[in-house]
């Protein structure tokens, strides 16, 4: 039990990539400081000369600045400690030319990323990988040390659902090789660990202790030494990334919540050894889930009554809703080009 996490006084993130782009809604939660892309671009005053209109201080807002969404996940995470600070990337998205664009547009500071945490091998969380390894390293100081990539060490050749009528792959992840050779030191992990100085923590394994939060139906993998699909539906894979805030408690970085977004909950909490859970963040995988999963998944978060909620991604606009329905004032949506700060 890693018991040498430390509690950090703050903690900023920013969504890089996400399924939504909203640059303009408010966060009225006094607890959550957010600022949406439209601020950064207005704040930046990008000004084209040719596109200039007379008159006064006018800054052009140019489309091509706001972000774009995609099916997929990456938050850049900042914690802070004592004026220290250090960051990891919480997952790649899906596309490399999305994550590219959305940091330049952001100015994102990747050059601060010491860890890439990778949280399953699905390509809708590795797909940008190969490219993220590459700017992050040139973003560095010159004799900084390069990005490390944790993984988790059980990489299928390919993951996908079996259908009735056919097997739907996905495209394969990066591999070892080709992260390596990106530039990144590959650094396999299956067991919980702490990242940066212990800023940080990747849970490895999640207890599945909930009887209805069962994986991906019809979820497969495909081994090339097999030659052969075989039944995946737990994704074993699956590690959240969490961190300990002082006087709050622990915040939960989730990518798909494949082990179940309750199950994760209650994990982080052992893993926190008494500390409460203060905010989820990520995907909750409850997008295409039946109305009573949603349900006894949202009375059960209740249950564990964290104060703040970040759907994004998988999470799917019903589970959001009735999130908001039963617990007011609590949802935050996490959406592309957002910076959060608690
Ligand atoms: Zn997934
Ligand atoms: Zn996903």
């Amino acid at each position: 039990m890693p018991s040498n996490l430390i509690e950090l006084d703050s903690l900023e993130f920013l969504v890089i990539v996400d399924n939504e782009v909203d640059p303009i809604s408010k966060y009225p939660n006094p607890a959550v400081e957010a600022y949406g892309n439209l601020a950064d671009i207005a704040a930046a005053s990008r000004i084209r000369p040719s596109d200039r209109p007379e008159g006064g201080d006018t800054r052009v807002l140019s489309m091509e600045d706001i972000c774009c969404g995609a099916h997929g996940l990456s938050i850049m995470v900042t914690g802070v400690k004592d004026g220290k600070r250090r960051t990891v990337l919480f997952d790649t998205g899906p596309d490399e030319a999305v994550w590219q664009s959305n940091v330049k547009r952001l100015g994102a500071k990747v050059g601060d990323v010491e860890v890439i945490v990778l949280s399953h091998w699905h390509r809708d969380h590795s797909g940008g990988m190969l490219k993220a390894i590459p700017i992050i390293n040139a973003a560095k100081e010159k004799d900084a040390p390069k990005v490390i990539a944790d993984l988790h060490p059980n990489r299928p050749d390919f993951r996908g659902v079996t259908l009735p009528s056919f097997q739907l792959s996905l495209e394969a992840d990066p591999t070892f090789e080709e992260i390596s050779t990106a530039g990144g030191v590959v650094a396999k992990n299956a067991d919980t660990h702490t990242l940066a100085d212990d800023f940080f923590l990747v849970s490895g394994e999640i207890s599945r202790v909930t009887g209805y939060e069962k994986g991906i139906r019809r979820g497969a993998r495909f081994a090339k030494e097999k030659g052969a699909w075989e039944m995946d539906e737990l994704i074993l894979d699956e590690r959240f990334l969490m961190c300990k805030l002082k006087d709050r408690g622990i915040v939960m970085f989730t990518g798909c919540s494949h082990a179940g977004v309750v199950n994760a909950s209650r994990h982080a909490i052992t893993l926190g050894e008494g500390a409460a859970l203060h905010a989820v963040v990520g995907g909750y995988h409850l997008a295409d889930s039946e109305t009573a999963h949603i349900d006894e998944t949202v009375a059960d978060l209740e249950k564990l009554n964290p104060k703040l909620f970040f759907p994004g991604h998988c999470t799917g606009s019903r589970a959001k809703c009735a999130l908001e329905r039963s617990m007011p004032g609590r949802v935050n949506q996490s959406t592309v080009g957002t910076r959060f700060t608690l």
